[in-house]
């Protein structure tokens, strides 16, 4: 170890920081939120030393910086200069910031920028919410000691309610739930259950995951997923962790919901940590309201992770704005799944409001959606599009008109999940390649874009 790290308290300490320009201010910043009483100097008079616990050379003239540099070794008083290492007897690390826990990155001068993208990956790693961990753990200090005088059990209690359902908890924003666990867990040793994450994997690329579902996937002891959900995104888990594959093919439904239901329920008061990964968002068509009713009524702590759903993912890498100022006031997510053949949607208002309709599941009632639209004054030029597997790399795209897609649909389709969208915002679509959309006015000469 080139340098041995250590945690100042600079409360009510004098810190001085010489120069007069942006360098300084933000060196004076951080130590100011730490507490120290920063006094600023444009240039170095030995004098303002005196006092100080610390010294901070910035963009100050030459001679100012060295001549700061030696009064302060001289008189033991750790100081910095910025950017001139052989000036420094310290140097600051990247930190992070979680108060009360604080996070400190170095490289030793060998590579800033390199301690500084650790720094972010350890950001993503550690929520904001881990300081009120800390300052809830901090709460039952006094209690923890007097009820587990013995160091070894104390540590394994705390690990417990560290990386338990506390925890859990606190992230989840439910402070009073998360000290009725402590509670619970310092009377008894034994945390109460586990928890439910009802997580969206968006569309199946796995960093257009939210850092939070990346975080949950590496702390679940199980996670139970649909079919949407692709390798890239499950190679996130937990190696150790136990998958259920709980996915349900279009017409024959292989698991129940209400068995899913009672599974999630199961797992939970087993005290494990379930992870619900359903593709897109778990709240858009996705049944995830119906697990959140099942839990609570079990009594179950669950929490809801929004995910990035298919419309979104879609539009974004075909280059469709769902709303545009001229072209479309709303955006509509509509459910083509049919009942005993019949599409339950009411059409004249959706024709009447005029937006961009994305339509889920739209594939199979396609000549439907169609007719229903059409007979409802949907003008028979207006663009729409069929896009497979969006948000992957493996996107593919066909423009038309209702009447193309239904009648290409069938020899376009590689069965992968396809989202239909409908509404003159297609129209302003730009391609990442700048090239104009192929269908603008129509009746359009049917296009297919490779992904
Ligand atoms: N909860 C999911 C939707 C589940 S319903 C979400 O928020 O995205 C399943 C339907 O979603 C599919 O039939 C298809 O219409 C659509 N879908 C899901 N993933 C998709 C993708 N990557 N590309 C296109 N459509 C997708």
């Amino acid at each position: 170890m080139r340098h041995f790290p250590i945690f100042l308290d600079l409360t009510g300490r004098r810190v001085l920081v010489i120069g007069d320009g942006p360098v300084a201010a933000r060196k004076a910043e951080p130590l100011r939120q730490s507490g120290a009483e920063v006094v600023i100097r444009a240039r170095f008079d030995p004098a303002d030393l005196v006092g100080c616990v610390l010294a901070v050379g910035a963009d100050a003239p030459d001679e100012d910086v060295i001549a700061l540099s030696q009064a302060a070794q001289a008189a033991g008083i750790p100081v910095n200069v910025v950017d001139r290492p052989s000036l420094c007897s310290y140097i600051t690390p990247a930190t992070i910031d979680r108060d009360p826990i604080t996070i400190a990155v170095s490289s030793s001068g060998a590579a800033p920028v390199l301690a500084r993208l650790i720094r972010a990956r350890i950001e993503a790693l550690i929520p904001p919410a881990y300081g009120r961990l800390a300052a809830l753990a901090e709460r039952f200090k006094a209690e923890i000691r007097q009820r587990l005088p013995d160091l070894a059990q104390r540590r394994r209690v705390l690990e417990r309610l560290l990386t338990g359902r506390a925890a859990d908890l606190v992230f989840a924003g439910r402070e009073a739930e998360a000290a009725a666990e402590f509670t619970h867990v310092l009377a008894t040793s034994e945390p109460s259950g586990g928890m439910v994450f009802l997580v969206g994997a968006g569309p199946g690329a796995a960093d257009l995951m939210t850092i939070r579902a990346q975080r949950l996937l590496g702390e679940a002891d199980v996670i139970v997923h649909d079919r949407l959900i692709g390798e890239a995104v499950l190679e996130m888990a937990r190696r150790d962790a136990d998958r259920i594959y709980v996915g349900k093919v279009r017409a024959h439904h292989c698991v129940l919901q209400d068995d899913i239901n009672g599974l999630l329920v199961r797992l939970a008061r087993q005290g494990k940590k379930v992870v619900r990964l359903k593709g897109g968002d778990p709240f858009v068509f996705g049944r995830g309201g119906e697990e959140a009713e099942a839990l609570r009524a079990e009594g179950i702590p669950f929490e809801v992770v929004p995910g990035v759903t298919a419309a979104l993912a879609c539009a974004a890498q075909a280059g469709i704005p769902l709303t545009h100022r001229e072209a479309a006031r709303s955006v509509t997510l509509l459910t083509g799944h049919t009942k005993e053949g019949r599409l339950d949607v009411d059409f004249e208002p959706l024709v009447r409001l005029g937006g961009t309709i994305a339509v889920y599941m739209g594939v199979v009632s396609l000549p439907l959606l169609r007719d229903g639209l059409y007979a409802h004054g949907l003008a028979r030029t207006t663009p729409a599009m069929l896009i497979e597997r969006g948000g992957t790399e493996k996107q593919r795209e066909l423009h038309g008109t209702l009447d193309d897609l239904v009648a290409h649909c069938a020899a376009w389709s590689t069965n992968g999940p396809t989202l239909v969208m409908i509404g003159d915002a297609i129209g302003r679509g730009v391609a990442w390649n700048n090239a104009a959309r192929p269908m603008r006015a129509s009746p359009a000469p049917l296009a297919s874009l490779p992904a």
